[in-house]
């Protein structure tokens, strides 16, 4: 065991930015189906729940529970309930008349600084359906839309979208904070792997952490952890899921590193992961294989190798 005390460095690693794409299948249902199906013709469907018309159109009331008893064409014309503008940009909850809810869409063609509530607005249409919310662009200054009577129930409905393919884009930024950062700054330019050490427990935390999450008592010193440990839990993972770093089958740990308390989460390489149940299982000792691409981030361990030499010794 290695462990050697120091003062946590001024770290340069402040956060982790990505990109997230998550494509999904949507089944909207039937009311919903119906209603994105009727965008495409510029009609908007809304469901009857007794003496109220909720819209977008729902299988059942959410209030009652009790199921659409059929489907409203509603008025393309509203009134601003609410509104916020952020970054230039204005959503609403609009309430379309002779409906019982609101709902959230983009005001178009409408400042910010021009929207008031109980301001009258009317739906705009795109010019290109694409078979999803925004074939309704969102709602702009009121037109020609006032006269508009609505036709309960709605007639020559179009046969509702069964499925709907998506794909959700999310930017997304993690905050490292001050240990994280220690941390990952150090893998980063010294393959100099830190932990905390409690102040109460004297157990060391990896990754660090401000309080133990046993004792509750705060940490305060910071400490080098040399990068070989003892596995406590092995599996050979065989299923391809979503975010995976390596193409299964691969062997997955839990790696106690020598001096620490805590099980850090790593691949084990350099093994037919057949072997993995004589060679890799519960007090087989490793260390890390080191990334020649620095990146600031636990994958600068490529993975963890098994010290043959010390096999059966723990
Ligand atoms: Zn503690």
């Amino acid at each position: 065991m290695t462990m050697q005390e120091t003062r946590p460095g001024a770290e340069t690693m402040e956060s982790f930015a990505t990109q997230i794409h998550m494509p999904y299948t949507l089944t909207p249902g039937q009311a919903v189906g119906v209603f994105l199906a009727e965008l495409a013709q510029r009609r908007l469907i809304g469901s009857r729940h007794g003496d109220r018309v909720l819209f977008p159109a729902q299988d059942f009331s959410g209030e009652s529970g009790e199921p659409g008893e059929g489907f409203v064409e509603v008025p393309p014309v509203g009134t601003v309930a609410s509104f916020t503008t952020v970054e230039g940009r204005t959503l609403a909850l609009i309430q379309l008349d002779g409906t019982a809810s609101s709902f959230v869409h983009r005001l178009v063609g409408l400042g910010g600084d021009e929207v008031e509530i109980g301001q009258r607005v009317e739906a705009v249409w795109s010019d290109r359906p694409s078979g999803t919310i925004l074939d309704l662009l969102g709602f702009g200054p009121v037109g020609t839309a006032e006269t508009f009577v609505p036709r309960d129930p709605a007639e020559d409905l179009a046969a509702p979208f069964e499925q709907v393919e998506y794909t959700m884009t999310l930017d997304f930024e993690h905050s490292y904070g001050h240990y994280y950062g220690s941390l990952f700054d150090g893998v980063k330019h010294d393959r100099r792997v830190r932990g905390v050490k409690c102040s109460s427990c004297r157990k060391v935390l990896l990754p660090p952490r401000e309080r133990c999450d046993v004792c509750f008592a705060p940490t305060l010193e910071w400490v080098d952890v040399e990068a070989v440990g003892t596995i406590q839990a092995s599996s050979v993972v065989h299923v391809e899921f979503v975010g995976q770093r390596v193409k299964p089958p691969y062997v997955y740990a839990e790696i106690v590193l020598d001096g620490t308390s805590t099980r850090l989460i790593h691949t084990v390489g350099g093994l037919d992961p057949h072997e993995a149940r004589t060679k890799a299982g519960p007090g087989a000792r490793v260390r890390a294989v080191w990334s020649e691409r620095r990146t600031g981030s636990l994958a600068d361990i490529d993975y963890f190798e098994v010290i043959d030499d010390e096999l059966g010794q723990s």
